[in-house]
């Protein structure tokens, strides 16, 4: 079965910057619903489409098609009695970003931490890198009807629903899925 809308791929990945240093090591394949629905980067279903299980290719994608550039005015330094204790470097918390107009909450990541002040960085961890993926298509199947009308696969590694705690962490985002 060749890889079109509304098929559900598993695909085994590994993940480098453009140096092959080793970003994530896809001990889980990523699984997604195909054709548009935003659960992977557009650039890898470009890549998948038509193809079969056992295709295998490395890409690379540029920040601008991953992640973005990586953007100075995101990060902020706050005062760390605004944010709750115990608190590490690589802790994420929800936040809106300056001059809160109704724009969509952010992720900040916790990247320094001083005596009094905190650093909060707004991008996301592979903003601005280079990304080569590592590819090998292990199942394609059809999805099920009540997938294309959610836009995202249910089942085993896909969407669990009734848990909206995880929400924060794996939920409906641009993601590669799992990233953590
Ligand atoms: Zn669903």
């Amino acid at each position: 079965m060749k890889i079109a809308k509304n098929t559900v791929v598993t695909v085994n990945y590994k993940l480098s910057d453009a140096q092959d240093n080793l970003i994530e090591d896809g001990r889980q394949p990523m699984v997604y619903l195909h054709g548009g629905y935003e659960n992977t980067l557009p650039k890898i279903e470009e890549e998948l489409d038509g193809k079969e299980v056992g295709y295998s290719s490395i890409i690379q994608i540029e920040p601008e098609d991953a992640f973005g550039d990586y953007d100075a005015a995101l990060v902020k330094v706050e005062p760390r009695n605004r944010l709750p204790e115990p608190l590490e470097v690589g802790m994420q918390f929800e936040g809106m970003p300056d001059g809160d107009d109704g724009e969509e909450a952010m992720i900040f990541t916790v990247t320094e931490i001083a005596d009094d002040k905190v650093v909060l960085d707004g991008n996301h961890p592979l903003a601005g890198m280079a990304l080569r993926f590592a590819l090998n298509v292990a199942d394609v199947r059809e999805a099920s009807e009540e997938e294309i009308a959610h836009g995202h696969v249910h089942g085993a590694h896909g969407h669990h629903h009734g848990d909206e705690d995880d929400e924060g962490e794996e939920g409906d985002h641009v993601a590669i899925n799992p990233i953590h």
